[in-house]
């Protein structure tokens, strides 16, 4: 009896959930360890075990979609010192205005603190221990596509849109210019493509589905509080109708962590009904982002963390700034 049951339970499940191991997505590549999205930190992403490694996309002058996780170049580079008067009126350096050469002149670091010049991360790499020149999302990819072809594996994209309507409002078409860039190197034939899309705007994952023909996988980013800038609803989009809806469009969902999981303050994890709904609706679900040095309130340690996520809240995946913990945990638990 209990055998018929079983099967019909996995029977009424969709493939994609069942059918495949929990994935660790670097963030930002080994971020915890290296300044973010540089090429070391993938190349250590990648070694860790990571699954997929993930692109934040922006557009330069000159259109071509460059890796940053900011619409800014000011957080990361010494843009200030190098073009002093290149800002914005509200004293910003954005990527949109500088061209592809003119941001490889510019020496990347960690992350760092615009008011103070201090990192933002005291414990992580230091700010004067290496700097880097920014690069493309095509040599991003010709990078992770050689480590692919000199190991064997296949390690995945993670590739986010980054702001849709700011680059609309410029002018420009970031949806169409990152499809191109993937189309080019192969990906999005099918679900079976080593490449997730990611964005918080709705509208440009239905563009990708409807508009530009992509059949590989679709993710759609949730953040706290009001409604994202092409109005997507995040709170609605979270209850199950909005999940269902959702379906139609993307195949897997990353909310932001307190939709899945608080912790109270004796430490004890308490997990809504999203992951259960968003599984309902045939969503694959990835959440975090896990930091040894930057817990969630409460949460005792990154083991509680994955915890509460894998064997609590029952997410299908994790995305993470430290590939090796969350690698080695995943470990631990097969070899219960
Ligand atoms: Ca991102």
């Amino acid at each position: 009896m209990k055998y018929y049951c079983l099967c019909f339970v996995l029977l009424m499940l969709p493939a994609s959930l069942w059918a495949e191991e929990p994935h660790v997505f670097a963030h930002r590549g080994a971020s915890g360890y290296l300044p973010e999205h540089s090429l070391p930190a993938k190349a250590m992403a990648y070694a860790q075990g990571a699954d997929f490694l993930e692109q934040d996309v922006v557009l330069t002058k000159d259109n071509v979609p460059l890796v940053l996780h900011d619409t800014h170049l000011d957080g990361i580079t010494d843009v200030a010192r190098r073009f002093p008067d290149r800002k914005r009126k509200d004293g910003r350096y954005y990527a949109i205005d500088f061209t592809l050469d003119e941001i490889k002149q510019l020496n990347a670091t960690q992350r760092f603190s615009r008011k103070t010049g201090k990192p933002v991360y005291a414990e992580r790499f230091p700010l004067d221990g290496y700097t880097y020149q920014l690069h493309t999302l095509e040599e991003e990819i010709r990078f992770i596509q050689g480590l692919n072809m000199s190991t064997g594996q296949n390690v995945g994209l993670f590739t986010e849109v980054k702001k849709p309507s700011f680059h609309q409002a410029e002018g420009r078409d970031i949806a169409k210019a990152v499809f191109d860039v993937l189309n080019r190197y192969g990906y999005g034939a099918d679900k079976k493509s080593a490449c997730w899309i990611q964005c918080f705007e709705l509208n440009t994952l239905k563009r990708f589905r409807n508009e530009f023909g992509w059949k590989g996988n679709l993710m759609m980013i949730f953040s706290g509080g009001k409604p994202g800038p092409d109005g997507s609803d995040y709170d609605a989009l979270a209850t199950a109708a909005g999940l269902k809806q959702l379906s139609e469009t993307v195949d897997g969902v990353f909310p932001n962590l307190p939709r899945v999981v608080t912790w109270d303050k004796s430490g004890q994890a308490e997990c809504s009904e999203f992951t259960e709904a968003a599984h309902a609706a045939g969503l694959r679900v990835v959440t975090g982002v896990v930091r040894r040095d930057d817990l969630p309130k409460h949460c005792p340690s990154v083991a509680a963390l994955h915890e509460a996520l894998f064997n609590q809240a029952g997410v299908d995946d994790v995305c993470t700034d430290f590939p090796d913990l969350s690698v080695e945990w995943l470990k631990t638990q097969q070899a219960d």
